[in-house]
């Protein structure tokens, strides 16, 4: 069997501290069920390695990251320091866009033990799937400042939507909700106030759709969508929505779950002529690194994502299992601060690790 390579980019703040749980649960299971997985770290794609060379990455990146499967990354930035553009445009979004990861998927599931925020919602009534844009769209290099620092000063920066680009992750969208028993999609629209790129869009959803007649399409403004997933989060299957409207949802969601520090995200190249990348969707949290206390299930769950899209079922099903049973005995001294627990990175991580091994006797 050939050995997974995967690169490790632990990157800044608790990005660093979540990252070598994230390691030990994947070798941990790896050694389990016999998949050989090797693992590559780098320094690069953070602030430290930044101030030491001016750039966030070397120039020969893109071609040391393509001999890996997979990436698997921390979190990255450092806003006190070095301004956050300059680090994820530096970095994450360079991955993103030269490696063609168009899909970014995020799972939104109450879980056992988890308190979500919102009143009377127990495990089962929330579980979707989010699936963002994640090339193009809003976050456009196409634009710039005329006039800079007059009172005429002008900013553009231009939404760039392409048939291409929006037709392959919306099939990539169906082709999931198709795959679940509920086989809904939702889409994330704006089309009232954004008239040309949105009602654009949903054409292009309103075409998809005729392949896909067993799949049941609805669509929502992304004001009023934002207030459904607070008020009636049991409706939705799988959301699409562009990069800007899909980076949103995807901290929303996870938040009515409980805690973006669970959260995971894949960074998806589904023809597989790039290496994905695997991350929690939170951030370096800043705030709070430094101290031991970031929830590591993130970056573990990113893990299970990773074992998932290689095709490794039973060990992904047994390392999110894995999770929920540590998550479902709900000891105050084993979650995290986010989770209304008193534990630790150490002890949360350590427990998950322990139940991996526990599972398997
Ligand atoms: P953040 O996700 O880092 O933090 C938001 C809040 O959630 C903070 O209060 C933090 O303490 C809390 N939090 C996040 N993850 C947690 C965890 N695992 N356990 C417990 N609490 C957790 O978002 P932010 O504050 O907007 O951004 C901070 C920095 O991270 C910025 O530099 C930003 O650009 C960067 N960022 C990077 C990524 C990425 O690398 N993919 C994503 C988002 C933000
Ligand atoms: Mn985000």
């Amino acid at each position: 069997q050939k050995a997974l390579r995967i690169a490790v980019i632990p990157g800044d703040g608790i990005g660093v501290e979540v990252t070598p749980y994230g390691v030990r649960c994947l070798e941990a299971i790896g050694e389990i069920y016999g998949i050989p997985l090797h693992f590559e770290e780098f320094e690069f794609a953070s602030v430290p390695y930044y101030k030491k060379h001016g750039d966030m990455l070397p120039k020969d990146w893109k071609t040391v990251l393509s001999q890996f499967d997979a990436i698997y990354f921390g979190a990255v930035g450092m806003p006190d320091e070095v301004p956050d553009e300059v680090t994820l445009w530096g970095s994450l979004i360079k991955f993103r866009r030269e490696f063609d990861q168009y899909v970014n998927l995020r799972p939104c599931r109450l879980i056992e033990g988890v308190r979500s925020p919102l009143a009377g919602r127990k495990p089962g009534d929330i579980d979707f799937w989010i699936v963002r844009e994640n090339t193009e769209g809003e976050y456009s290099s196409i634009g710039g400042k005329i006039f800079e620092g007059t009172d005429r000063e002008i900013v553009m920066q231009e939404t760039v939507m392409t048939r291409f680009g929006v037709d392959r992750v919306l099939k990539y969208a169906f082709d999931l909700a198709q795959s679940r028993p509920r086989k809904r999609l939702t889409s994330a629209t704006k089309s009232n106030g954004i008239n040309t790129t949105m009602p654009w869009w949903d054409s292009r959803v309103r075409e998809m759709a005729e392949k896909y007649p067993d799949v049941n399409v609805d669509k929502y403004h992304i004001d009023i969508l934002t207030a459904h997933f607070v008020q009636k989060p049991n409706i939705f299957d799988v959301v699409v929505g562009s990069n800007l409207f899909g980076d949103i949802l995807s901290d929303l969601g996870p938040a009515c779950t409980g805690t973006i520090g669970i959260a995971p995200s894949a960074n998806i190249n589904p023809e597989g002529k790039f290496p994905s990348l695997f991350e929690p969707v939170h951030g370096s949290a800043p705030d709070i690194a430094g101290q031991g206390i970031a929830n590591p299930i993130g970056m573990i769950w990113a893990g299970q994502m990773l074992l998932q899209h290689f095709g490794h079922t039973e060990a992904a099903e047994v390392l999110l299992k894995a999770v929920e049973n540590v998550l479902a005995r709900s000891e105050p001294d084993v979650l995290t601060a986010d989770m209304g627990g008193r534990g630790s990175t150490k002890i949360l991580g350590e427990a998950i690790i322990a139940e991996i091994k526990a599972i398997r006797k």
